[in-house]
């Protein structure tokens, strides 16, 4: 399962408002006619519900679960499922939308969708975790659907939980349904590729971006926040693509080497070691793990939580490019001080896109019933970052505003030209 605990919340923003105002900025650009303004702004449907779960030693706890679902017109909405003790309604709402305007970005199917439970599943045992799963799904039957709201992994789940929400949806239709959700085991019919999908899409863009900047990649150094499932891929992708990392961490620390940290030996650690780089050796630990997101390196991924730079520590951010791993790591306040300093960003609803990317991709697979190489799938991905990449920047240039921006009028332009074509759907 993978897993990173959450770190305590850094600034008072909230996402939610985050992404507003990057929506609101991309609409002017736009020109977004207003009731096309008002039908994306907010979520089509918010669903809370209570999950009672009974615990191992015989008591019965209640859990609160959410789904925000924030479009459905480009298809059946995605996104992710959370379990994480920060969970709130304003997060997931942020989230569902992130996922709307990531599937336009990168031109597939789908609208935008989030859930997610309020919990702290390192305190659960598998049991605990299997039932509240199963709960939820119970209680979110109506919703989900391969035709209408697909789930997938996000912080805190992992193959495991999606293969029990298969389980209970397809039991509750009374037939086996995968496609109702991605992100399963291989054998459930998950997809090659999909593990290692959002890092290699983190990849993808940082190298199209360094591109771009004249930083040969041979010779740049790199600092990625968050050793989960995004930054632990990410890392050694990049590696292998010759970028030195000089800098990784999780909830343990932080950890330097200038000569360039051994990511494979960094996973194995990791692996070993119940999630945890604590101890990790292969670098020295920064005092302050936020010193990572400081450090003199070129590319820095921030791929973690929201929220990490913000107003207060942008100004000490030193890396030339920054590509956004996580939902959300730039609160909008730190935005204009980015920009000033000519830093450039491959903002999260596209750089992180390589997910959601080979989650259709399992979807298709399992509609087919049939079954991709790796080589497939990662070449079709690779393309798809690519050309979304290359759509974003010619955005860019075309309106003279920053990456951020360009990826919000490429994806709110995308949406709003279907809906003026679909009506209100
Ligand atoms: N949770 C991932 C994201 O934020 C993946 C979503 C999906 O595959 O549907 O992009």
């Amino acid at each position: 399962m993978a897993y990173i605990e959450p770190a305590p919340i850094k600034d008072k923003e909230n996402p939610f408002e985050s992404m507003m105002s990057r929506f609101d900025t991309a609409a002017q650009h736009l020109g977004l006619d207003e009731s096309v303004y008002n039908v994306l702004k907010a979520p089509v449907k918010q669903v809370i519900v209570n999950l009672p779960v009974t615990m191992d030693d015989g008591t019965i706890k209640v859990f609160e679960g959410y789904r925000v679902i924030h479009s459905s017109i480009l298809g059946p909405s995605k996104g992710g499922i959370r379990y994480d003790m920060q969970v709130n309604l304003d997060e997931v709402k942020a989230l569902a939308a992130w996922m709307t305007w990531k599937c336009a970005v990168v031109d597939i199917p789908y609208g935008g969708a989030k859930g997610g439970i309020r919990c702290n599943p390192r305190q659960m045992s598998t049991g605990e975790i299997e039932r509240l799963t199963r709960a939820y799904t119970k209680q979110l039957l109506e919703i989900f659907g391969p035709d209408r709201d697909i789930p997938a992994p996000d912080m805190g789940t992992g193959p495991q939980e999606m293969a029990w929400l298969m389980d209970e949806f397809s039991r509750s239709v009374g037939q086996t349904t995968n496609a109702v959700v991605t992100g399963k085991p291989l054998v459930l019919g998950g997809s090659l590729g999909r593990t290692e999908a959002t890092g290699r899409g983190v990849m993808v863009s940082a190298l199209a971006a360094m591109e771009k900047l004249k930083i040969n990649p041979y010779q740049a150094t790199c600092a990625v926040q968050g050793f989960g499932n995004v930054g632990s891929f990410a890392a050694l992708l990049l590696e292998e693509r010759g970028v030195k990392i000089v800098s990784i961490s999780d909830l343990s620390g932080a950890y330097y080497n200038e000569n360039g940290i051994d990511i494979n030996a960094a996973i194995q650690y990791r692996n070993n070691n119940r999630g945890s780089l604590e101890g990790f050796g292969g670098g020295e630990r920064l005092g302050n793990a936020d010193e990572l997101l400081e450090l003199d390196v070129d590319v820095l991924v921030p791929a973690a939580l929201e929220d990490v730079i913000t107003i207060r520590n942008v100004e000490n951010v030193k890396a030339k490019l920054i590509v956004e791993g996580a939902n959300g790591p730039t609160s909008f306040r730190a935005d204009n001080v980015i920009n000033d300093k000519g830093i450039m960003v491959v903002p999260d609803i596209l750089a992180n896109a390589g997910g959601v990317t080979v989650s259709y991709f399992e979807w298709v697979q399992n509609r087919l019933g049939y079954k991709w190489t790796a080589e497939r799938v990662n070449r079709r991905s690779d393309r798809i970052m690519k050309d979304a990449f290359d759509r974003v920047y010619k955005t860019s240039l075309e309106f003279k505003v920053p990456m951020r921006i360009a990826a919000y009028i490429v994806a709110i332009d995308k949406v709003a030209k279907t809906y003026k074509f679909r009506g209100g759907f």
